[in-house]
């Protein structure tokens, strides 16, 4: 792909219809280097930090969702009080930027509730500092539940230390670490409760913003993020799994999905999209460690926090260890023939926990520094014809250098090649819409590019 790239022709001004094309800079921001302030962001996580945390978690004996909520050392109650001063002392070190609130409703009795029970998210926001910016919302989330083998079991010890304690302590992490720097857009660190009990903290948030009609650009669940190690002992400590969904689910097909279905983009659905940024983002950040994109929306027929989100339409990933170790969750802590069962913080491995954070932060710190991604991208089908021509609607942000529009064969996963063409609105692209997926990316002056946007038929 790379011959391509080199062999396209340099675009000329007079190709663009927009009068910002004399404005746009001669030469391309570089999307390819470190923002300093990222590489400070992946240094500070702390790999000890992040065991205290989990540690701390898990001595609270049990985070079920219908445990105890009066008692100090004991029980859910406690466990999101605890949080949220975390989050609170982080934030008056940090200069106080952060607004730490408890998210909270009252869920009636249903399959896994057996009394209404309230159920409270801790949720600390950073705001964007850059108006144009600030309505544009990524989230990550961790569950601070826990449960035993019996869901509704709410007394017995369930120390939850991988899941998800190892979730909530990156998220604690991250949002301790990077609330000491700006971003352009908002950057929302959540710990949930209830996602043992059917995904109910997730749910209410995700329908609150859905209803608040809240612009959330993207969304990352940690859910067991805790282990290297499988179930035979064999570690794996360079790669994560990231689960992206495809094609959503609907009951009626929606007519966007039916344009994606029309013209083969079911793999560049926004999950998808933001999967490839996340992908790309991590790997550049944190050397020698993979993110392993799984091309479903969570591991076989199983579920998470992200589901709420992307039932309401929003793009969203879920980040877990490479391979579960099943006795090392939803089961009650016993040794059987000299085997210890049970989610204990022994099993954990704490230094893989923080690089999946550093992976996460790169990827939040990299999406809230860029531009939106493009909207209304559109592929010219007026005329039959072996190039490519898109159009687009220009982004508000002020610090826009232009765009990028990018490429792959139909078999490819990754983008292969690409084209800086300025601050215009429109692209024809020397390669065929028949043979190439195409992208078009934002980009601001200092390299921070946005996910692509998938072209939709101009009819
Ligand atoms: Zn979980």
């Amino acid at each position: 792909m790379a011959l391509i790239t080199k062999t396209l022709p340099a675009f000329a001004c007079a190709l663009a219809v927009n009068a910002a094309c004399a404005a746009a800079p001669a030469t391309a921001p570089n999307v390819a280097a470190h923002q300093p302030q990222i590489d400070k962001i992946v240094s500070e996580i702390s790999p000890q930090r992040i065991e205290a945390t989990i540690r701390r978690l898990v001595g609270f004996h049990t985070r079920h969702t219908m445990s105890d909520t009066e008692s100090d050392t004991v029980g859910i109650g406690a466990a999101r009080r605890w949080i949220k001063s975390e989050f609170e002392k982080c934030n008056a070190a940090n200069g106080g930027r952060l607004q730490v609130a408890f998210d909270s409703h009252v869920a009636p009795v249903s399959r896994r509730i057996s009394r209404p029970t309230e159920i409270v998210n801790v949720v600390a926001t950073l705001p964007g500092t850059q108006p144009a910016s600030a309505d544009r919302i990524y989230v990550v989330s961790g569950h601070y539940d826990s449960r035993n083998t019996d869901v509704m079991d709410e007394k017995g010890y369930a120390p939850g230390a991988n899941d998800d304690a190892s979730g909530t302590a990156a998220v604690m992490e991250m949002a301790c670490v990077m609330s000491k720097y700006k971003f352009d857009a908002t950057i929302v660190f959540m710990t949930v409760a209830a996602e043992e009990q059917g995904l109910l903290g997730s749910a209410h948030w995700a329908e609150q913003a859905k209803q608040k009609n809240m612009n959330i650009a993207g969304m990352f669940t940690n859910d067991i993020i805790g282990s290297s190690r499988d179930e035979h002992g064999k570690a794996d400590d360079r790669q994560v799994r990231l689960f992206a969904e495809g094609i959503p689910v609907e009951k009626d097909m929606s007519d966007a999905v039916r344009s994606l279905i029309l013209t083969g983009g079911e793999n560049d659905t926004i999950s998808r999209q933001l999967a490839r940024h996340v992908k790309e983002q991590g790997e550049r950040y944190v050397k020698g460690f993979k993110v392993s994109v799984i091309q479903r929306r969570d591991r076989y027929l199983r579920g998470g926090d992200h589901m709420p989100f992307l039932e309401r339409g929003y793009a969203a990933l879920r980040f877990t260890e490479p391979a579960e170790d099943f006795n090392h969750q939803h089961q009650n802590v016993r040794t059987e023939n000299g085997v210890t069962i049970g989610d204990l913080p022994e099993y954990n491995d704490y230094s893989y926990i923080a690089k999946v954070a550093r992976v996460n932060a790169a990827a939040l710190a990299t999406l809230a520094l860029a531009p939106a991604s493009p909207q209304k991208v559109q592929m010219r089908t007026a005329q039959l014809e072996n190039d490519s021509s898109l159009v687009w609607q220009a982004n508000s942000e002020p610090d826009l250098a232009g765009y990028r529009v990018v490429w792959r064969e139909t078999t490819a996963a990754d983008w292969q090649g690409s084209k800086w063409v300025g601050n215009v609105t429109e692209a024809k692209i020397p390669l065929s819409k028949d043979n190439y997926f195409f992208g078009v990316q934002a980009v601001d002056k200092d390299g921070n590019a946005s996910p692509a946007t998938y072209p939709m038929p101009l009819k």
